[in-house]
This record gives C-alpha cells, sequence and structure tokens, in this order.
C-alpha cells in the first residue's frame, strides 16, 4: 500500500481532530484505564450525551468502590441508559477484576482481554489513550473509512474479525499520536464520513480516497 498515502492520511486525520474532534467530552479528560472502561461500557448502544450524564456520576468511584457497590446502585445510576441490569453486572464484574490490577496489568491486551465483554477494539483504545500505545481502535466508523479511502475489501463476513484488515489499520496508527489518530477517525465517521451520505463535497481527504475518485469518474462519464 502507498506509503506516501498512508502518511497524508494520518495527517489529515489528525489535523481534523485538532480543528474538528469532540475535545469536550468527559472521558476524553482522562488517562486513568478504569474510567476509559466505564465509558466504553456506558457508550454501548447509547449517545454520547446520554453516556456524559451517568460517566460523570460513575467516574466518581474507583474499581474497588464500584466492586463493592450493591448491583441496584448501580442499576439505578444506568438506568437512564438503558439495558441498565446487563451493564451494571458487567461493570461490576469488570470492577472486581480491575480493582487490584497493577499498571503493568491494565498496560496489557493479554489482561483487559481476560475480562468479559473486552475484545480487541476496547483493549486498543484503552492502551492508546492510557499509556499511548499505538493501537488501532478499529470499530465501525474505522473499518467504514478504510474501506471508502484504501478501497478496502475484507475476506470475511465479518470485518472486525478480519486479522489482515486489524494488521492493515495497525500501521495507519501515528507512534507519537495514536490519542489524536483514534479520537480524530471516530469523530471524522460521526460527522462527515458517515455511514448514510458521506459529506464528500466538504471532506479533506477527497484527493486520497478512493471511493470519492471513482464518484468523480463516475459522474465526468456522465456528465
Ligand atoms: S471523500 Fe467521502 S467517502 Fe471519502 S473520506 Fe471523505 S466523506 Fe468519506
Amino acid at each position: 500500500m502507498n506509503e506516501k498515502k498512508k502518511r497524508l492520511f494520518q495527517k489529515k486525520i489528525t489535523a481534523y481532530w485538532h480543528t474538528d474532534g469532540r475535545h469536550h467530552l468527559a472521558w476524553r479528560q482522562t488517562s486513568d484505564p478504569w474510567k476509559l472502561l466505564v465509558a466504553e461500557v456506558l457508550l454501548r448502544k447509547t449517545t454520547s450525551a446520554q453516556a456524559e450524564v451517568v460517566f460523570e456520576e460513575l467516574s466518581k468511584f474507583t474499581a474497588g468502590d464500584t466492586a463493592k457497590m450493591p448491583i441496584h446502585e448501580l442499576e439505578r445510576m444506568l438506568h437512564p441508559l438503558g439495558m441498565s441490569k446487563v451493564k451494571a453486572e458487567q461493570l461490576k464484574e469488570m470492577a472486581v477484576k480491575v480493582k487490584d490490577a497493577d499498571l503493568d496489568q491494565m498496560e496489557s491486551d493479554e489482561f483487559l482481554r481476560s475480562i468479559r465483554g473486552v475484545g480487541r477494539y476496547i483493549s486498543n483504545s484503552v492502551r492508546c489513550i492510557a499509556f499511548g500505545i499505538p493501537a488501532p481502535a478499529l470499530d465501525t466508523n474505522m473499518i467504514r473509512i478504510i474501506e471508502r479511502v484504501f478501497g478496502w475489501r475484507s475476506e470475511r463476513a465479518r470485518a472486525r474479525e478480519d486479522k489482515k484488515l486489524w494488521q492493515f489499520a495497525a500501521t495507519l496508527v501515528p507512534e507519537n499520536a495514536c490519542r489524536q489518530y483514534n479520537w480524530g477517525v471516530l469523530d471524522f465517521g460521526a460527522a462527515v464520513c458517515t455511514f448514510r451520505n458521506p459529506k464528500c463535497g466538504i471532506c479533506s481527504l477527497q484527493e486520497i480516497c478512493d471511493y470519492y475518485q471513482k464518484l468523480a469518474v463516475q459522474s465526468s462519464e456522465q456528465g
């Protein structure tokens, strides 16, 4: 794959983060791995705005406090997000596992992924934000953007399980700016390169995007 294009992609995504990223989100003000795990649980199937209110309340508690908290108390706090029973049980289980973990364990992909509900995406996201490890937070946004910009086609029915895609995504993460990059991709996918009706007309990635170049060729052929 064209290295120059990869570097330009990194540069444009991190530039997007600096100018348009959602810097204000509460979980972007912390590098505490426990709080980052809490945010990931809260964000499942809910909006950032809803999750933020609950995060403010729950992030006051350490993993040790949360492990001791009665489950009905956790459910009460999680109620506004829906799925409160499932999320409460998951948080409690996570807290029990994490409360005595040291920083070496929290930095370990193996340890994080031994926690129920933590897969490669959450592990990478937490290790990048908390410890600066250049690992890709490959979620549906990042997959969609990689497919469009680099013309990537997964051989797997579920692209998220494609090892080659994870390997490729890892080559795109800048060593010294993984946080800005992972956050940038997320925010860019939520606001510009959206699932439906991507805003190609105002996109800063036009010149390096395969999808955009194909659209341009098609419209010149039709016009
Ligand atoms: S040009 Fe369109 S498809 Fe390409 S990255 Fe931008 S918004 Fe996405």
